[in-house]
Formats: structure tokens, sequence, C-alpha cells
């Protein structure tokens, strides 16, 4: 078979490569992303075939290879994979850009990135056009009898095809790179940008070569030696953990995987593995990192992958919004990746994975909490946030939390909801047959309450994260026939009717005169005084304010 065809394709647009070269440049290192991943798949491919019992010739090492030849100012992407015939580069090749190429134009107005270019139009291959202006491909395809072919584009509506030279199975990709992309014949440039995109895909892919010390026999002393080798640089691991079965690993296993991707934060709490393939395909690991005071500098840690390729660190949307501080790996190839933010929202893979993510957490709280109580207790300084924070959010993750949620009190006790209030039924209904939870927002500074109220066999909860505020709200609104008030406030002090035994050494009349005092010090609406007693462990006088009137105050501020 003589393969030798040159031709025009036919667009309505003169040439679409400087629209692709404009809207994708502000993200051309994607180019080698996406070459990387052709190449990638075309190994994969050559395997799965094999297995299939479709290609029965030698596979050989899968390697995907990438140079920079810096004298001749070239980028090769290079793979073991099943190549490609002539008919096939015309079908995969030529039509993937052109066919498309009037809606290209029609539509790559509402693109506002290139991976939404990238991935709408299937123009991966084409995004090398984006640093090179002349491309060329060598192949040779795992089909019995293939001729190696030659694919040339100079990023002109033209192409030509021809015989090639490639004597082995797979593809050779060429970039010539444009003066405006020479950054990329830096090694340090590429590697960076492999290590970025590439640090997990499933073929080894590799990059030069490096000095490795191996060992050498002994040396006089009987001391082993070690001496230098060239090795194949290969950048990525192959088999990331997300990609295993939990019960082939250990906890070091996953905790090297933490250290690896965030090389200098300590360890994490605990973990969470997930791996589902119905509805939507998803693995990943989460990790509840130490929560630090830094919120901001800890979100969006969280890397998204398709199929061990990363593409991004912004999971909005797909992550639940509470859960935005946790760390870790999301691999999916139903997220669609290549569209607008509102698409995202919007897609119902999207909610799935939400809730589904949702409901893992939930599940794993309540077995860390089942199994290990106080392990659990000792986590809950710096999971308490997260936890506190869904219950706010989301309501599906609320009524589930509610069962290994913790209030914790001014005496660093824990309990759970039914706990609590089992604990101050008793000492602390209203007149009204209300539960009253009390609670310190600031125990520094509400000490003297705190201890008032302790005298009185009243329960003070700490509520002195930046939730609690809201949170103290939420428990209002969910828990029935309760009521929640700063230890500092009015109602505080009026709970049960032992308040009345205690006996004052003043008269009521003194104590009329003592308040009346305070009361002229003090002129903000609300504030009431109450002399209570002049014994020695006893606050002499309280000054507090109503509930209702602190509250409308917070929020005015
Ligand atoms: P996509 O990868 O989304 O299909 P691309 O533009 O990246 O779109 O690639 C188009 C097609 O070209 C691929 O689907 C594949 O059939 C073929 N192709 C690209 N690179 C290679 C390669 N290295 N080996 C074999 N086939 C390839
Ligand atoms: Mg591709």
């Amino acid at each position: 078979m003589s393969i030798e065809e040159k031709g025009t394709i036919s667009i309505h647009t003169e040439n679409i490569f400087p629209i692709i070269k404009k809207f994708l440049y502000s993200d051309n290192e994607i180019f080698l992303r996406e070459l990387v991943s052709n190449a990638v798949d075309a190994v994969q491919k050559i395997k799965r075939l094999a297995a299939l019992g479709q290609y029965s010739g030698e596979l050989g090492s899968p390697l995907v290879e990438v140079a920079v030849d810096k004298e001749k100012k070239t980028i090769t992407i290079t793979d073991n994979g099943l190549g490609m015939t002539a008919e096939e580069i015309k079908k995969y090749i030529n039509q993937v850009a052109f066919s498309g190429a009037s809606e290209f134009v029609e539509k790559f107005k509402d693109a506002k990135d290139a991976n939404e270019i990238i991935g709408k139009f299937g123009l991966g291959f084409y995004s090398a056009f984006m640093v090179a202006d002349l491309v060329e491909i060598q192949t040779l395809s795992y089909q019995e009898g293939a001729e190696p072919a030659k694919w040339v584009c100079d990023g002109s509506t033209e192409f030509e095809i021809t015989a090639g030279s490639r004597a082995t199975r797979g593809t050779e990709i060429t970039l010539h790179v444009n003066a405006e992309s020479e950054e990329f014949l830096d090694n340090h440039k590429i590697e960076e940008i492999l290590d970025k995109y590439g640090k997990f895909l499933p073929v080894p892919i590799k990059f030069g070569t490096k000095t490795v010390q191996e060992p050498d026999g002994e040396d006089e002393e009987g001391k082993p030696k070690t001496i230098g080798a060239e090795v194949d640089n290969i950048i990525n691991t192959t088999n990331p953990i997300w990609t295993k079965a939990p019960a082939d690993l250990s906890d070091a296993d996953y905790l090297a995987f933490y250290k690896q991707l965030y090389p200098f934060s300590e360890d994490p709490l605990f973990w969470i593995h997930l791996n589902v393939d119905y509805p939507f395909n998803l693995t990943g690991v989460l990790y509840f990192p130490k929560v630090k005071n830094d919120f901001d500098m800890q979100r969006n840690k969280i890397k998204l992958f398709s199929r061990q390729v990363f593409i991004t660190d912004e999971v909005k949307d797909i992550v639940p919004e509470f859960l935005m501080l946790l760390h870790g790996v999301i691999d999916s190839p139903d997220i669609p990746l290549n569209v607008s933010r509102s698409f995202l929202q919007a897609d119902s893979n999207v909610k799935k994975i939400n809730s589904y993510i949702t409901k893992k957490v939930a599940d794993k709280l309540q077995e860390l909490f089942n199994k290990d109580r106080k392990g659990y207790e000792e986590k809950w300084g710096d999971i308490g946030l997260f936890v506190k924070y869904g219950m706010v959010s989301e309501e599906k993750f609320n009524d589930k939390a509610k069962d290994f949620a913790l209030l914790t009190n001014t005496k660093n006790e824990n309990f759970t909801f039914d706990e609590y209030r089992e604990k101050v039924k008793d000492f602390q209904t209203d007149k009204n047959g209300q539960v009253v939870y009390i609670y310190s927002n600031d125990p520094s500074k509400q000490d003297s309450f705190i201890q008032s109220a302790n005298k009185k066999d009243y329960d003070v909860l700490l509520m002195n994260s930046p939730i609690d505020n809201h949170f103290v709200s939420h428990l209002e609104q969910k828990l029935e026939k309760t009521a929640l008030k700063r230890v500092d406030s009015s109602v505080a002090d009026k709970l049960v009717e032992k308040d009345e035994a205690i006996e004052s050494v003043l008269t009521e009349e003194q104590s009329k005169k003592v308040a009346g005092i305070f009361e002229k010090a003090i002129t903000k609406p609300g504030m009431h005084v109450e002399v209570v007693g002049l014994n020695p462990d006893e606050l002499p006088v309280t000054v507090t304010m109503d509930e209702f009137m602190r509250r409308m105050k917070d929020m005015a501020q």
C-alpha cells in the first residue's frame, strides 16, 4: 500500500489555528497535558487490545517519553501505544478539529478557558499549535501489515500525509516550537508541567535520565559501596493509592501519600477512601487535616483528576462547601471538566457526587465515634468546625451528624446532644418548660459569670469557635423545647427556684440601693443589675443583658 496524499481541508473559516492559538494562549502549557494524555491513552489501548486477544505481538514495557531538543527547538512525545494508520490519521487527526471548525468558531466566544475549548471540541491534539508552528506525526500502527505514516501540518489548514519512517509500533509527535514559546524548551519548565499534570498517570513517563546510587560491593573495611548509575527519569507514580483497594493499603501508605501531596503538612487526622462505580464513577482519598487558623490557606487543597490526569484544584460544587477544607484527591471521568461553572452546578452527576461525599464523610465520622469515642473526642477540636459548618449548611448532613456531634462544656467534657439534654434538664428548665442551655462565647471575659453559674450547678457550654454564632441559632431551631442563653444574659440567673433560696446578707432595701448605683452607671438598653449577696464566694453584683437585646445588638454590628 502506498500512502501519499496531499489535501486541503475545506472549512468556512480560512484558518482555525489563529483562533485556537489566541484563545488557548493564556493556558498554553496544557498542550503537554493533552499530548501526553493521548500517548498514555494509546498505550492503554494496545494493552487492552492484547488483553482482548486482538493483538498478539510483543507489548514491550509501556512507556511514554518526552524529550526537548534545545538546538533544534523541538519537543517530542513518543509512545509505544497502538499507533495509527494513514487512514486513522485522516479520521482521527484531520477530522477532529476541522469537522467541528464552523461550530467551533460559532461557539468559541462563550468558552472561558483552554480547558473548555479542548473538551468541547476535541481539540486536544490541536493544542500543540499553541506552542508550535509545525507539528509532525510519525506513527506505525499495531495492525498487521501496517505501514509507517507521516503527517505534517504547519498550522494552516493544509496537511500532508506521506510514507513515514517509524520502525516500531507507536507514535512520535514532534513540535517545532514557535518563537513566542521558547520557554517550553527549558527542561525545568517541562519537568514542572509534567509534574503538575502527569505525576500519577498510569503509564511510566520518561523525561531524560538521572543518576542514582546503586550498591557496588564492599570497600576494604567491608562497608557497602555505591556507584552512580544512569537510569530513566520516570516522573510519575503509575498506581497511586486511590486506584488501589483499601484492603491492600496500610495507614502508612495513606500517610505517605499525604506527605507526597503536601510535603510540609502535619499528619492528617483521618481519611476516607472513596470508591464508587455506580451511578457514577469516582475514586479518591479525602483527608481531614489538622485545622489551622489560616482557613483560607487550606482551601482548594483537593486535587481533581480524570483517569489519573490532573485537571484542577478548583473543586467547588463537586465537594460540598463545608468540606472545602479537606485535602486529598478525587478522580472521576464522569465530572464534566470542560464546561462552564453554571453547567457544572446543574449537572446531575456533580450533584450526586456532592451528596455521595457528604454521606461518606458522615458515615466515617459515625464510625469513628462508635469505634473509639475517646479518640474521637480528642479529634473533636479539629473536626468540630467542619461538622458544625456542615450541620448549619446541609440538612442531610445535619440529620446524620446530630448523632455524633459533640457539645463541649467549660470543664472540657463532651456530650452528644442526647446526653447533654439528659444532663441538664433537671437543673436548667425555665418557667415555660424550656430546657435552657447556657453558653459562653468568650470564657476569659465571662469567667466570673461562668463561675457563678457553676456554683448554681448550671453547666456552661463552650461556644467560642468562629462558627458557633450560627451554630447556637441552629441548635435553637433544631432542638425542641430548648433555649440557648449566653452565660452573661439576664435569664441565666433566673432558672430554677433555688436561686431564690440564696440568701443575701443585704436587706431588700440595701440591695435596691446598690442596684440603683449600678443602674445609674449603665445606660445600655436591655441591661439588668442584680445584687445577689455579699458572701465571699458569691458575686455580689451581676450586670446582665437580655439575650434578645444582645443578639439584636450583635446582629447590628
Ligand atoms: P481526544 O483525545 O479527546 O480523542 P485528541 O484531539 O486529543 O482528542 O485526539 C484525537 C484522536 O487522535 C484520539 O482520539 C486518537 O484516536 C488519535 N491520537 C492522538 N494521539 C495519538 C497517539 N499518540 N497515538 C494514537 N492515536 C492518537
Ligand atoms: Mg486527547
